[in-house]
C-alpha cells in the first residue's frame, strides 16, 4: 500500500482510496470502468498509443457534475506517472478526455482545469524535452522560464501558484497537451522529421502511430 501526497489534500482527511494497491507489474487497477474512458482492456491505467485524444482539447473537469471521482484520478494519474519514471502526466495521454494533469514534486501537484495566466516571454530556457507518449524520442526546445497559472485542486479549490525552471518546463508541457498540443509540434518541421527519422532507427518500428 501506498500513501500519495498531492498539493491541496493535506489540510484534509485523507481518504482511503489514496491507498492504491499496485500489481505485481507495477501497474494501478484503474478505479473507475467506464467503456468510454478506459484504455486498457483489463481495467489498468495505460499510455494510450493510439492516441485517441492526444490531439484534441480537452474537456474541462466538472466539479458540481464530476465526470469521474476527482481524487481517485488525481492519485490513479500520479502513481502511474511514478511507475514510468515520469515528471508529469495529462490525462489524455493515457485515453481520459479531461482536463488535468500531475506534476511530480513533494508533494505532487494535480492540477485541474488550468489558465495560464503568466509566461515569462523574455525569459526563456533551452531545454531537451521527453514525452511518455513518444518513449526514448526527445527534443530541444525554448520555453518560458516561469510561469504563473490558476487551476483548481482534487477538490475544485482554486489556487494560483508561480513555478519555474524544470518545474515550469513540465507544466508547460503537460499544459500543452490538455490543448491537443504536442512537443513535436512546437518545433520547425525540419527538426521533427529528423528527430523522428532517429527515433525510427534507434528503436526500429514501435508500432506507435506517428503524428507526421
Ligand atoms: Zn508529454
Amino acid at each position: 500500500m501506498v500513501t500519495l501526497k498531492i498539493e491541496g489534500l493535506e489540510e484534509k482527511e485523507l481518504p482511503k482510496q489514496l491507498e492504491i494497491d499496485t500489481k505485481k507489474d507495477g501497474s494501478v487497477p484503474f478505479w473507475y470502468k467506464h467503456e468510454e474512458f478506459i484504455y486498457d482492456k483489463d481495467g489498468t491505467l495505460e499510455l494510450d498509443f493510439d492516441n485517441t485524444y492526444l490531439h484534441k482539447e480537452t474537456e474541462p473537469f466538472d466539479f458540481k457534475n464530476p465526470q469521474m471521482d476527482p481524487v481517485n484520478l488525481a492519485a490513479s494519474l500520479v502513481k502511474f506517472m511514478r511507475s514510468k519514471m515520469g515528471y508529469g502526466l495529462a490525462a489524455n495521454q493515457v485515453g481520459i478526455p479531461l482536463s488535468v494533469f500531475v506534476l511530480e514534486g513533494e508533494p505532487a501537484y494535480a492540477v485541474f482545469n488550468p489558465k495560464v495566466t503568466y509566461l515569462s516571454e523574455d525569459d526563456q530556457i533551452l531545454l531537451e524535452e521527453g514525452c511518455l507518449s513518444y518513449p526514448g524520442l526527445s527534443l530541444k526546445l525554448k520555453r518560458p522560464r516561469y510561469v504563473r497559472a490558476r487551476f483548481q485542486d482534487p477538490y475544485g479549490d482554486f489556487v494560483t501558484r508561480r513555478f519555474q525552471d524544470i518545474t515550469a518546463r513540465v507544466f508547460q508541457h503537460e499544459y500543452d497537451h490538455l490543448l491537443g498540443v504536442d512537443y513535436t509540434m512546437k518545433v520547425s518541421k525540419l527538426k521533427r522529421d529528423m528527430a523522428f527519422k532517429k527515433w525510427r532507427k534507434k528503436y526500429g518500428r514501435t508500432g506507435l502511430s506517428l503524428p507526421l
